[in-house]
């Protein structure tokens, strides 16, 4: 079992921690600041610090289980490690901070869309997001234009948490969230984006909009015939 540190703090960059398991090109620690893949947003790369030795984590991934979490170390080469030892870890931070700011706009996009968001995927410059417009018009131009009035209104992102129960007794609640959450967890994490959008999440993201800056939307292409795929950019990466 990881402690997964980065559902409280997506701000943290550096952690001491030690080995809990070693596998033939991955290690698994008690705690990590390393996101795993998922909800459409790409793993953490970084550096591990092992008995003096420092490792490139080319990528992170859920353990089968879902309890442990994957470092996978370049080369592959694990033999040095031992259960027990000692790991400071870095992820790359300005990576991580582009795919933060990437991963709320995203949260923004889903608050101007009232069609059901199909698919997405978070990238660090560019990002897309699949919906099934069900008629509803986009306009490119109108659209980038939108989401940068959200990012000026500098609007403070939190993050929470609700339980299956009390998803079970406001059936509103579950209306108003742009994605259905999942449910058998006992509880879901969530992401609040102030006035603008609530949903469930396990993604890192930033405190405020403001920190996005300038995004553009790219191309509206169609994929299939309902599905929309809307394609975002920084413009300033
Ligand atoms: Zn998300």
């Amino acid at each position: 079992m990881t402690e997964k540190v980065f559902y409280q703090d997506s701000y943290q960059k550096t952690l001491q921690s030690e080995v809990i398991e070693v596998l033939d090109d991955a290690v698994i620690l008690a705690a990590t600041i390393f996101y795993p893949l998922g909800g459409g947003q790409p793993g953490d790369t970084g550096r591990l610090t092992i008995g003096g030795r420092d490792y490139r984590v080319s990528d992170t991934r859920f353990a089968q289980d879902r309890k442990g979490i994957l470092h996978y170390l370049e080369g592959g080469d694990c033999t040095a490690i031992r259960v027990g030892d000692v790991v400071d870890m870095e992820i790359d931070w300005e990576r991580r901070h582009r795919l933060m700011r990437m991963h709320t706009s995203m949260h923004l996009v889903c608050s101007l869309i009232t069609a059901q968001a199909t698919g997405g995927a978070v990238g660090e410059t560019s990002s897309r997001l699949d919906f099934d417009l069900q008629g509803q018009v986009i306009d490119k131009q109108q659209l980038s234009d939108d989401l940068n009035a959200l990012v000026t209104r500098a609007l403070p992102v939190s993050i929470g948490s609700i339980s299956d129960e009390e998803l079970e007794q406001n059936p509103d609640l579950v209306r108003t969230m742009s994605v259905q959450p999942p449910r058998g967890a006992g509880s879901v994490r969530t992401i609040t984006i102030e006035d603008t959008d609530y949903q469930p999440c396990g993604g890192t993201h930033v405190r405020n909009t403001a920190e996005i800056g300038e995004l553009v939307v790219t191309s509206l292409k169609n994929k299939g015939a309902q599905n929309k795929r809307i394609n975002l950019a920084l413009v300033e990466p």
